[in-house]
Parts: structure tokens; sequence; C-alpha cells
């Protein structure tokens, strides 16, 4: 074991960056911290332009070899990938969770299990990749998809390790090498994944982890010109800096930002079904970019549900996220909850009212929070949260529950309750969202396409349109035998 293992319940974690097949170090650090109780994880290679370089020129000398595998071994190792995970999966979710806090029962029976399925989805759907050859008078034209180069994946610390395979799976599978960025706040699986990789036997150079800040090592893996492809998931503001620092070679860019999500309940739907769905929005202690954080609530049902959801979310119980019996957990870090805290202490000074919470707890925790009482261009209904905070506004008929759902500058998901189908079909067709949920939410395949309008991104993911963004789609029109062009 080297002095920059770190060992983790009991797992041991490298961290250095993983570059060109090996472990490299910085000469600084910096302090990952964990949301369970405030104390030091360890020291983490804190990188700068100088590994952003030596990752990119990793990720390029290894390209030519590993887009010219071909799709059966490229997907064979990808399935190894996903069996290595699957074998580490205790190891994974308890690191995860002790690195940001999330519950550890949902890491080891949803998160990571998915994990594992982000490659074996992206392997199987790279065997399965084609689009049938058409005629041009007599010409064919032949659609092939083209692996890229090297990708840049910059990642956030909400749900680290599923968001990251998200891309890192398409864009192995599509012939591309890799830089993964992960969070600074959560930077610890990411590196076990390359560990996972290797011994998969994934070529040295094809998957590379760097760590450190955006703001220190960021631009130089987003500016450089080698960079074929830039997929980020975070905050909108670094997005439009990336954005920026990508125009100097316009690089391609997929973008998965924030949301504010609208929950619409018809006076017509399943109640019991509409507060359960309400109450999971408090999931991962509110840190989901997909949470209906905002209920809208025809006017009739509006008091009994609000009843209702007051007992229901008063029973979920508050803790360690190791504890099997806890349903939320810690806020990410302490500058979080700050940021939490002033949009509701704003929120209530302008006038909202607190039906539950609406302060901190003790460590770094946040009581769920519901406020009432607010104005539709208020802070608190327009900007995202990030935390256990949802807003409750009521609406009188169908017009004015798709203007206030469509009413921010988001479009990333919207869940809809109602019992009226033809209702369901005429309010989905209006919302401004890239995923609409009827009478669910959070139903999600890797097949479809994930990614949000307006504010909340550019571009999707998912399926094939994944490969449409990791690859060089390329159309081959042949002649038929014999065909002369006279012009
Ligand atoms: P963030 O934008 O602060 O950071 C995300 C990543 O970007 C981190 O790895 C960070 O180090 C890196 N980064 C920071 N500055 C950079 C720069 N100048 N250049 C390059 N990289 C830089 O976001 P966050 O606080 O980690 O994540 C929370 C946000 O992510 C929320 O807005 C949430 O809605 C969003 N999110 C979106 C989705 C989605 O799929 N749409 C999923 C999860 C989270």
């Amino acid at each position: 074991m080297s002095q920059h293992t770190i060992t983790v319940a009991g797992v041991a974690v490298d961290a250095r960056h993983w570059i060109g097949g090996e472990r490299v170090a910085s000469t600084r650090t910096f302090p990952d911290v964990s949301p369970i109780d405030g104390s030091t994880i360890g020291e983490i290679s804190r990188g700068t332009a100088t590994e952003a370089a030596a990752a990119v020129a990793a990720a390029k000398a290894a390209f030519p070899a590993w887009a010219a595998t071909s799709r059966a071994e490229r997907a064979r190792i990808l399935h190894a990938i996903a069996g290595g995970v699957e074998k580490r999966i205790e190891e994974l979710a308890i690191v995860e969770t002790t690195d940001n806090g999330a519950l550890l029962r949902s890491h080891r029976r949803g998160v990571m299990p998915r994990v594992a399925h982000n490659f074996r989805f992206f392997a199987d759907w790279l065997l399965q990749l084609d689009h049938e050859d058409f005629d041009t008078r007599g010409h064919t034209n032949h659609v092939s998809w083209d692996p890229a180069g090297p990708c840049v994946l910059i990642t956030p610390w909400n749900a680290p390790l599923m968001l990251a395979t998200w891309k890192v799976a398409p864009a192995l599978a599509a012939g591309n090498t890799v830089v993964l960025k992960p969070a600074e706040w959560s930077p610890l699986t990411a590196s076990l994944l390359a560990d996972i990789a290797a011994e998969a036997g994934l070529p040295a150079g094809v998957l590379n982890v760097v760590q450190g800040y955006g703001s220190e090592i960021g631009d130089a893996l987003t500016s450089h010109p080698d960079v074929r492809r830039i997929s980020f998931t975070g905050s909108v503001p670094t997005a439009k800096r990336i954005a920026e620092s990508a125009a100097a070679h316009l690089t391609p860019l997929s973008l998965e930002l924030g949301g504010k999500s609208p929950l619409l309940v018809f006076a017509d739907g399943d109640l019991d079904l509409a507060v359960d769905l309400a109450v999971e929005q408090y999931d991962n202690a509110g840190q989901v970019c997909l949470a209906g954080t905002r209920l809208l609530v025809e006017e009739p049902v509006a008091e009994e549900f609000t009843r209702r959801f007051v007992e229901r979310a008063s029973a979920l119980k508050q803790g360690d996220p190791r504890d099997e019996a806890t349903d939320i957990g810690p806020n990410i870090h302490p500058r979080q909850l700050e940021k939490i805290d002033g949009f509701v202490q704003r929120a209530l000074a302008a006038g909202a009212r607190a039906v539950i919470g609406g302060h901190r707890k003790e460590d770094q925790y946040y009581a769920p929070t519901l406020l009432t009482d607010v104005a539709p261009d208020a802070e608190i209904v327009q900007e995202e949260v990030f935390g256990p905070v949802l807003t409750l506004q009521t609406f009188t008929d169908e017009e004015e529950a798709v203007r206030l759902a469509n009413g921010t500058r988001f479009g990333l998901a919207a869940t809809v309750v109602t019992g009226d189908p033809e209702r369901a079909e005429r309010v989905t067709a209006r919302l401004v969202a890239g995923t609409v949920w009827v009478n669910c939410f959070f139903v999600r395949d890797l097949q479809a396409p994930f990614g949000g309008s307006r504010l909340s991104g550019v571009g999707r993911e998912g399926g094939t349109w994944s490969f449409d963004f990791y690859c060089d789609v390329k159309n081959t029109v042949t002649a038929p035998k014999g065909w002369k062009d006279h012009g």
C-alpha cells in the first residue's frame, strides 16, 4: 500500500490521478471531507494544467488503437468492467456514502447495480447500433458512427459514480478515449473505477482520471485542442464557463444542468400517489437535478394534499446515511448548507410560510422543508436550491397549471398526477421539459433520450442519442456499379 492510499471503511482508495495506466501524484493535495461527520477522509492529488495536459496526451495516444478495436472486443471489455463493479458493490457503496453522504441502502441496491448496468447497456447497444441503408436514385447511403477522439467528462457530486459512468460507458463503447474529472467533493469512486477498468483489461490511456478543483484544472481540459467532445453535468454558471472555454476549438458539448421541475397534482388524480411522489422529492436530501421541487396543486384538493403530505414527511427519519432505517442523510458540504439556508431565510423574509422545516438542524442536516405563500416570480420558486426544500403553489385550472409549470428558466423534467388520460395528453404536450412522467417519477431507461430544455441543458444522451454525441456520424454514398456522373 503506498503513502497515497486512503483507507475508507476498510477499502483502499488511491488518492492520485490515473494517467496513461499509471498513478500520478501532484505536488499539492486537497482535503476530501465526509459530510457524515465533517472528518477529513484523506488528501487527494490536486491537479493542475500539467496533469490535464498529460491526461489528454495519454488519451490521444491511446485513441487510434482503441478506435480500431472491434466492436465485439470493446463490448467484451465493457462487460468485464460491469462484472468488476458488481463484484465490488459493497465497497463502492460504502466509499460513496462516506464521500457524499447519500444513503448506503440506495447505493447498495439501486445506484451501484445501475453503474454496472450503464456498462452492460452501452456494450449491448453498441452491438446493435445500426441504421438501415437507404437509396438515392440508385446510390446507397450508409450511416456509420466513427469514434470522435479524446473526450473530457466532468461530473458533479450528487450521484458521482452513476453520473460519471453514464458518460464513460457510451464514450468508451463508441471507441473514444476518456479523461474523467470527478467533483472535488466526491473524488473517491472515480479512482476505484480506474482500478476496476484496468483489472478488466481496458488498455492504458483509454480511461484517465484527473482529480482537483474545477477552477484550477477545468479550463486546461475544456480548452484543449486535442479534445473532441466535452460532456458536463453540473451547474449553469460552470456550464457557461465551459462553453466559453470550448468555443476556442468549437468542441462539441453536451450539458446536463440544473432544474426547478414542477409536480402537477390535478384534483382528478390519485391523491395518495401524489403525496408519495411529492415526499419522494426529498430523496438524496433534495440533491437531485430532476427533483420536482415545485408542487403545483389544484385548489380543491390543496388542503387535503398538504395535510397528508405533512403527515408523511414528518415520519421521514433523518440521520446517519449508513443506517438502513434512514430516509434522509446530510447535505454534502457546509457551503451547500449555507446556500440552502440562504434561499429559505430570504423566502421567509419575503413572506413565505414554512409548513414544515425552514431551518438547519445539527451538523450537516437540513430540516425537510415545505414553503407556501410564494409568488410565481419569487427567488425560491425560480432558482434551484439543491436541498430538501419544496414549494407549494395552487392553481384553479389547466391553463394556470401549465403557465406556472413552464414559468421558470429551466426545463429538465415534469411530473403530472391526473386520473384523466386526455388531460394527461393535453398537459404533457404543452410542458417544456426533457422528461415528463405521468402518475410516476424517476422511471428511467437508458435507451430513452435524457437532457433538458432551456437552461437545463444542451443536447440529449441515452441509447442512440449518446452515440450520436460521442461519435462523428458519417454518411457514405456509393454509386451503383457502372454509374457515370454526367453532371
Ligand atoms: P458544479 O458546476 O459546481 O461542478 C460540477 C463539476 O464541474 C465539478 O467536477 C467541478 O469541479 C467542475 N468545474 C467547476 N468549475 C469548472 C470549470 N471552470 N471548468 C471545468 N469544470 C469545472 O456543480 P455541482 O455543484 O457539483 O453540481 C450540482 C449541479 O449539478 C446542480 O445544478 C444540479 O442540478 C446539476 N446536476 C444536473 C444533472 C443532470 O443530469 N441534468 C444531474 C446531476 C446534477
